[in-house]
């Protein structure tokens, strides 16, 4: 492709997404499609000659659209949103234009130092603790992950000078609660911790863990011989958007030296809000917190902001510094390579800088405060209609119901009738829910946060589900 070839098409292409932003609220939110369908449909060995771009864009259109799921529909209220924005999206074209490998100040000064203040941003819009350094992971699973390895390390140098232990394999515990997200079982076995020892904090009433139940499973494994490695809190469970007491949670760590994580993937970007703030009352006693831009921020996947507290100890588990990646400079800046586990690293904080410039920090809290508004008129629907039942409260834009059981009806017949519903309202292909279980109860599950949806989709999407009911 030579370069007026590239102007050509990259102009179609631009009139194509803006078009497809207009308009993809008249497509089905999710593809008509079985396994296979469109593997079948593509060749199986690769072209050996060069196709024209137009043959490309007409494919696209009739091979591969067909077969996506629209995360950007307005009724995409499916598991937690992924809501890319036009200005994130002109972020990643420029991105893709440069093409930088950010992994040393040396090989993009621009890219790293914007990450610092990006992050430094972020930081000051959740009102994180000052001592709070930043860094973008791609996802929040990589993050868990890298403050569990962070956290086994520094487990690992207390065990030896604290109770003289030289040999730490099987002694190190990990604690989370029964409602924390599968990336944080992911993490344990990854980070050699062995799954056996995870140990699932028990529940409140508000699927919440209960800093008792923690207390009481650390002094059990103390008392046995193992060494309490870390703690991950979650402030906004993926099932019902549940807040873990981080302060109450904090405590008990450091009483221990456990590393405190706090994982707020989803929730994190409601506390730019003031009036939601308290969901992170105690971050402070956090050794490490997580939160995802590209779930409710408005900024396209990828970019998860990861922040610690004790870069050294961060810099101890990830510093990898062969001969060829030194630079003069290496004793004065951050590269970024030493802070997580890739060496490579595309530049994610151009997307960020973009996005809260173009919108301010108003803007997003406008949309964010919108979304939590409109959940709380779901909630109203809900208690006003017999036929249902809230399942958990509603702090933020999720809302988690079922249909009422009736009359001496078994489990498995009200999860059934829940599934069925949920699998009738989505097979109108207008909106897309998705759903957990809750103690063994089939769960509906409505998350607002496309930043296309409109009250107007909201309510919509409620006479569906009130009409198939
Ligand atoms: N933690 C929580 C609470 C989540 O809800 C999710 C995903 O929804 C994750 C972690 C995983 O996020 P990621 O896809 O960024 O790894």
């Amino acid at each position: 492709m030579d370069i007026s070839e590239f102007r050509r098409t990259g102009h179609e292409l631009v009139d194509w997404m803006a078009d497809y932003l207009r308009d993809v609220e008249r497509l089905p939110v999710t593809p008509d499609v079985q396994p296979g369908d469109i593997r079948r449909s593509l060749p199986a060995a690769p072209p050996q000659v060069a196709e024209p771009a137009s043959q490309l864009m007409n494919d696209f259109g009739r091979l591969i659209l067909p077969g996506m799921t629209h995360w950007g529909h307005p009724g995409f209220f499916a598991y937690f949103p992924s809501s890319a924005s036009p200005p994130s999206m002109l972020a990643e074209m420029l991105t893709a234009t440069i093409g930088a490998q950010c992994m040393s100040w040396q090989t993009s000064p621009a890219a790293t130092e914007l990450e610092q203040v990006t992050m430094d941003w972020l930081r000051q819009m959740l009102r994180l603790p000052d001592d709070f350094t930043g860094v973008i992971q791609d996802t929040s699973s990589t993050a868990t992950l890298v403050a569990l390895l962070t956290a086994r390390e520094r487990a690992t140098g207390f065990a030896a000078s604290i109770h003289g232990l030289q040999d730490v394999q099987g002694r190190l515990v990990v604690y989370t609660s029964r409602e924390r997200h599968s990336s944080v079982d992911k993490a344990v076995r990854l980070a050699g911790y062995g799954i056996e020892f995870l140990r699932l904090v028990d529940l409140d009433g508000n699927f919440a863990m209960r800093p008792e139940a923690l207390a009481a499973a650390m002094a059990t494994d103390i008392a046995a011989g193992f060494v309490p490695a870390a703690v991950v809190a979650t402030t906004g469970t993926t099932g019902t958007t549940a807040i873990d007491p981080l302060r109450a949670i904090g405590e008990i760590s450091r009483r221990h030296n456990a590393w405190f994580h706090i994982d707020a993937s989803y929730a994190g970007t409601a506390a730019i809000l003031p009036e939601k703030r308290w969901i992170l009352d105690g971050v402070e006693l956090a050794d490490s917190f997580v939160f995802n831009p590209h779930k409710w921020m408005l900024v396209n996947f990828d970019c998860s902001a990861y922040f610690v507290k004790d870069v050294d100890a961060l810099l101890r588990t990830f510093s990898a510094s062969p001969e060829y990646l030194r630079t003069a400079h290496d004793a004065e800046v951050a590269n970024f390579r030493d802070w997580g586990i890739q060496l490579g690293r595309r530049f994610r904080a151009l997307k960020l800088w973009w996005v809260i410039k173009s919108y301010g920090v108003e803007g997003i809290q406008a949309i964010i405060r919108q979304h939590c508004d409109w959940a709380q008129q779901v909630a109203g629907w809900i208690r006003e209609d017999e036929r249902f039942e809230l399942m958990a409260p509603v702090p933020l834009a999720l809302v988690c119901f079922r249909l009422r059981p009736r009359e001496g009806e078994d489990l498995a017949a009200i999860n059934e009738r829940n599934k069925e519903l949920l699998t009738r309202v989505n097979a109108t292909r207008q909106v897309y829910l998705s759903h957990t279980a809750l103690d063994g109860r089939y769960t509906i599950r409505m998350a607002i946060g496309a930043r296309a949806t409109e009250l107007r989709h909201v309510q919509e999407a409620w006479s569906l589900i009130s009409s198939s009911a």
